[in-house]
């Protein structure tokens, strides 16, 4: 680590070190991708499709097998794209599948050139109404965007797991209050779905059982890193104990 360095950059690094080791970086699964898409109906060999915060693109893969046209796989983190550019190599989609380092608050298309914007467990970066509609110029009219996101079940929840989120984001909410901000963004609301309780489970917290084993073992005594799984860890057990109250949510509209 360079001097100039500061500490707030090594702990970025670290998570973004953590989370490669994983199959994903947020909840999901290839059914779920599968079933979302299955509410996107005007895709040709053509379509143009951005997949933004892809990761390290579990997902963006997913798509490509599902759905015909080109992907742009979107992330700010390089080390995830050049993860994602290898799996593509590897799978031989690179002609359909690029990964480019971006921001989404800055994205690189043009006005109406996107058939589908897609983007799991990553919007709540820019904020789910800021993103609705900052992304929607990119999407031809008729054109159709698919989000998941993070979600309230029930109008009321207990105070330890309200805090929780509203400390991590804020802009955690109902879905009916959810579906009526993509209305108002100006999209009608196709579809919405809860996402399966396996999508935390067996394809995201899983999965991160043995990455946080190993990954303690190299920082042994570092303090971040143990904070860092110490966070994963009550992230966990709290979605085991309170997983009626929230959970993911897949919100597909159409441009109008
Ligand atoms: N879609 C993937 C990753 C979700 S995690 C999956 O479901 O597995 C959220 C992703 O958003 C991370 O890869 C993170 O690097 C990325 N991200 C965070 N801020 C971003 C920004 N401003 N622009 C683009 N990507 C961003």
């Amino acid at each position: 680590m360079s001097d100039n360095k500061s500490i707030h950059d090594f702990d970025f690094s670290l998570i973004c070190e953590y989370f490669a080791g994983v199959e994903r970086q947020g909840p999901g699964s290839p059914e779920v991708t599968v079933k979302a898409l299955s509410f996107i109906d005007n895709l040709t060999n053509d379509a143009k499709i951005a997949d933004i915060g892809c990761g390290t693109g579990g997902q963006t893969l997913v798509l490509a097998n599902n759905a015909p046209g080109h992907i742009t796989g979107i992330d700010l983190f390089a080390d995830f794209i050049n993860i994602f550019n290898a799996n593509c190599c590897k799978l031989n989609l690179q002609k359909r599948v690029k990964g480019v380092v971006g921001s989404m608050d800055n994205l690189p298309f043009q006005d109406e050139e996107l058939d589908l914007i897609w983007s799991e467990g990553a919007i709540y970066n820019i904020g789910f109404e800021r993103g609705l509609n900052e992304w929607r110029r990119f999407i031809k009219k008729g054109g159709c965007i698919a989000v998941s996101e993070a979600s309230w079940f029930t109008e009321k929840r207990p105070a330890e797991i309200n805090d929780y989120w509203n400390d991590a984001y804020p802009q955690i909410d109902t879905i009916a209050n959810k579906v009526a901000q993509m209305q108002k963004a100006g999209y009608v609301p196709t579809a919405t779905f809860i996402l399966p309780e396996t999508c935390w489970t067996d394809h995201f917290y899983l999965p991160q059982v043995a990455a946080q084993e190993k990954f303690l073992k190299k920082y042994a005594g570092n303090k971040s890193a143990e904070g860092l799984i110490s966070e994963q860890r009550r992230e966990a057990r709290l979605y085991a104990q309170y997983k009626e109250f929230y959970g993911y949510v897949f919100y597909i509209g159409r441009k109008i």
